[in-house]
């Protein structure tokens, strides 16, 4: 029986995961200019939560949620995103960030959601999220749509596009959904099934629709910002206004709604032309309803997800990967048990220096052990054959140029090696 991984899984292979690695270390050191810091939640919650937060109606929790009873007969969700995760922490623990004007926090992990795969959707994808929890101010949600920008540049990534909208609030929400239904209500039944059922239970959700079909009947549909309240309205503008005076490119796309029920007021996407048709790598809003909506007092907040795997296709894309430094430094080479002995005081002292060695544990020949060496990419190989050992040296090959000389103490291969 050969395994393989799960449907819409996938392995990080060492080259992946380093470039992973090194893009949300840079990415969680731009956040920590903006003062986030990291919160590490647990990958399962009970499934009332994200039922809760996310939303009844929507897709994840309709269709795409990963949900078991555990042995104690609890029903428990594997995350599907991370926000509902961290206003659970902040509300349960963090009464001291409570008392700040603004509380952020990081996240960096897997996410799960049953979805049909296709090239950057998975059923396993990693997020880099942020979430800004306290303020109501429209430069809150500039601020963070900025840091989502400035992530992505200090990466190299230049070319994305910003699309944002609002979606309203409980005062003006009512009204768009009416229009909207008003408006589909004579061609409901000319829809995909999915759109009918959006129709029923969740009308601004059609707007999302990626099915060519269906666009074309939404032609001419009601614009929602004419829709909004006055109060939407205002912080709407007031955010583009901001956006144009931080020269922040964007396009207002009237149709962005996003998956999730949580958001009020801004909405908004990064999207990257590189990709295919799952071309957003960052996506979020805000949320002014939700951490009343889990049990605490009214808060307003703002965050968004960074999509890592599409941001690392992204990266290979324009050859911006980061460097990933697998290779070696220095291959070491004892045959005898003597050589053996010393090689292995030698390497102490290699690492010491913060130099990357491997042993040849094979020990067949020295000739094979160059071999390994340069299949290890090592820059250079310490050899100690038996002629070394009698005369207490320390042969240092250089395995570009193939040039080797022999040196009398460590000291001086450091040197070398060094540069
Ligand atoms: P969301 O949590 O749906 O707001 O998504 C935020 C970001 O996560 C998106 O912009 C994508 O980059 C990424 N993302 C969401 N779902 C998937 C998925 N199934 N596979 C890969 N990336 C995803």
């Amino acid at each position: 029986m050969k395994y393989t991984s799960p449907r819409g899984t996938r392995d990080l292979l060492p080259v992946e995961s380093a470039i992973f690695r090194k893009t949300i270390n840079k990415l969680l050191g731009i956040f920590n200019l903006f003062n986030y810091q990291e919160l590490t939640t647990p990958i399962f919650e009970s499934s009332g939560l994200f039922e809760r937060a996310v939303g009844e109606t929507t897709d994840i929790v309709e269709k795409e949620m990963y949900t078991f009873k555990d042995k104690g007969d609890r029903s428990i969700t594997l995350r599907p995103e991370g926000t509902a995760s961290i206003v659970r922490a902040y509300l349960e623990h963090l009464s001291e960030f409570q008392q700040q004007q603004v509380a952020k926090f990081t996240y960096v992990g897997p996410m799960f959601r049953y979805e049909r795969p296709q090239t950057g959707r998975y059923r396993q994808f990693y997020q880099l999220g942020v979430e800004a929890i306290g303020s109501i101010s429209p430069m809150l949600d500039v601020e963070t749509m900025i840091m989502g920008i400035h992530a992505l540049d200090s990466l190299g990534v230049k070319n994305a596009e910003i699309a944002i909208n609002s979606v309203g609030c409980d005062v003006c929400r009512p009204v768009i959904k009416e229009q909207l239904k008003e408006f589909v209500g004579s061609i409901v039944g000319d829809l995909c099934p999915d759109c009918q059922n959006r129709y029923e239970n969740n009308p601004l959700r059609i707007l999302d629709c990626k099915n060519p079909k269906c666009q074309t009947y939404f032609m001419g549909m009601p614009s929602m910002s004419k829709a909004l309240c006055k109060e939407c309205n205002d912080h709407f503008i007031c955010v583009l206004d901001q956006l144009d005076e931080n020269n922040i490119q964007y396009v207002v796309d009237p149709n962005l709604v996003r998956g999730l029920d949580y958001y009020t007021k801004t909405v908004f996407e990064i999207r990257s032309m590189l990709l295919g048709a799952q071309n957003a790598i960052c996506g979020g809003g805000r949320y002014d309803n939700l951490i009343a909506e889990l049990g605490g007092r009214k808060t307003p907040a703002f965050g968004f997800a960074i999509g890592l795997d599409r941001l690392v296709m992204v990266l290979n894309q324009l050859s911006l990967q980061p460097a990933t430094d697998l290779d070696i430094d220095v291959f070491c080479i004892g045959l005898e048990n003597e050589a053996q002995n010393k090689v292995f005081q030698i390497m102490n002292v290699l690492r010491k220096n913060n130099i990357k060695c491997e042993y040849y544990f094979k020990r067949n020949s020295i000739s094979d052990g160059i071999k390994q060496g340069l299949l290890f990419k090592a820059k250079f190989a310490i050899i100690l054959g038996e002629e070394e050992i009698e005369n207490k040296k320390i042969t240092l090959k250089d395995l570009t140029t193939k040039r080797q000389n022999s040196y009398d103490s460590i000291e001086e291969v450091l040197k070398v090696i060094k540069g």
